[in-house]
């Protein structure tokens, strides 16, 4: 049997955040039983499509799972036991974001088997917060994570976002030392990336709204690795850590790109050598009632050339970097063949750095990530 992740999404916030351009709405509790009924309907028959795999992750994203009822979300994850086979060991993770997890419902999750929890902080002060457009304050974010430890969550990982607007250098300081104190399993550390339809683009686009300039964006990010480093966190990919043995197994799926099933509202997928998705429209998917030829949009069978590009510039997000023996086993030619000329002059730029297996990017090849990606695009 092979190893594949499934991927659930719930579209649905308490309140849309003001840069969020995630596929997630708020104010939509009327379709949560209809949403939950069509998209136990699709868990169903994608397990009809996945006899020969094991399912080694689950990760419930969004949006925000926790709106959902503890009763909603128990049907959820019963269907897909029933659906699938699932590896005894199997990482089970469900964001959930502060200000959705009272004491009864983080029980509730550990009970009907969800072992990992990801909860958004993003910054310690509530002027950032409410900044941002969060529900939560920082008081009710840590009574939610004392919530979740009293019942038994032992792999926390908390998301932070540095960059954001009028955010000083101290305020982020703070922020990662009072995550580190509270010793959560896993941090990422995103920056922010002000995105074309939210209301922090309109603003930006007005000049209300300042972005934080590359150099102090830098400077926060190597901040970050270098107190979380001495803090024991491992740095495992650009913007992630986590202490030893508690990397996002789900997560290297995306990186390593093994197979996963996406379900439920635009989730994506990589599966049987192809990458689709399912439909952005919430009314459609519904609709749809799990019928994957009316809710599935786009299908593109990946050819050769682009799972290599794919295979250098996801797993190159990773710091152990990619390896030559695996590239060639799945694609039955040497990396060094396709990408010759590209590895030597990254690697003559300080770039690209040589690693036992491989290679990975170097410091100044992650501050220039996307641009070094580019450099692993193969001509038509
Ligand atoms: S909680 Fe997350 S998914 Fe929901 S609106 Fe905010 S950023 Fe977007």
């Amino acid at each position: 049997m092979k190893n594949i992740g499934l991927y659930v999404h719930i579209p649905f916030c308490k309140r849309k955040c003001l840069y969020c351009d995630f596929p997630s709405f708020g104010n939509k509790e009327d379709k949560y039983d209809a949403y939950t009924h069509a998209l136990e309907q699709e868990i169903e028959k994608r397990g009809e499509q996945c006899m020969d795999y094991r399912v080694t992750s689950i990760f419930f994203g969004g949006g925000t799972p926790t709106v959902l009822s503890e009763n909603l979300l128990r049907r959820l994850l019963e269907k897909i036991k029933a659906s699938f086979t699932i590896v005894e060991e199997a990482e089970i993770t469900i964001e959930a974001n502060p200000g959705t997890l009272e004491e009864k419902k983080a029980k509730a999750l550990r009970v009907m088997g969800f072992n990992r929890l990801s909860m958004g902080v993003q910054a310690w002060q509530n002027r950032l917060l409410s900044i941002l457009g969060r529900i939560h304050t920082i008081e009710e974010f840590q009574n939610n994570f004392q919530n979740a430890r009293k019942a038994g969550f032992d792999n926390i990982n908390l998301d932070v976002m540095f960059a954001l607007p009028t955010q000083t250098f101290d305020e982020w300081k703070e922020t990662l030392e009072k995550i580190a104190e509270l010793d959560p399993e896993h941090i990422s550390a995103y920056s922010l990336i002000i995105e074309e339809g939210t209301p922090f683009y309109e603003k930006f686009e007005k000049g209300e709204l300042l972005e934080t300039n590359e150099e102090m964006d830098r400077e926060m990010y190597h901040y970050a690795v270098a107190f979380l480093a001495e803090r024991g966190y491992h740095h495992y990919e650009i913007s992630n850590f986590a202490k030893s043995g508690r990397e996002s197994r789900h997560n290297k799926i995306y990186w390593q790109t093994t197979p996963y099933l996406g379900m439920g509202l635009g989730a994506h997928s990589y599966f049987q050598g192809s990458r689709f998705h399912n439909t952005y429209d919430l009314d459609k998917y519904i609709l749809a009632d799990g019928e994957i030829n009316r809710l599935e949009e786009e299908r593109e069978i990946q050819l050769k050339k682009a799972a290599m590009e794919e295979f250098m510039f996801l797993g190159l997000r990773l710091t152990e970097g990619v390896s030559f023996k695996v590239f060639s086993e799945l694609f039955g030619v040497e990396m060094k063949e396709v990408y010759n000329k590209v590895i030597s002059d990254l690697l003559e730029s300080n770039l690209l750095r040589q690693t036992e297996e491989g290679i990975a990017l170097t410091q100044r090849g992650i501050d220039i990530s996307n641009q070094v990606f580019t450099e692993f695009l193969l001509d038509e």
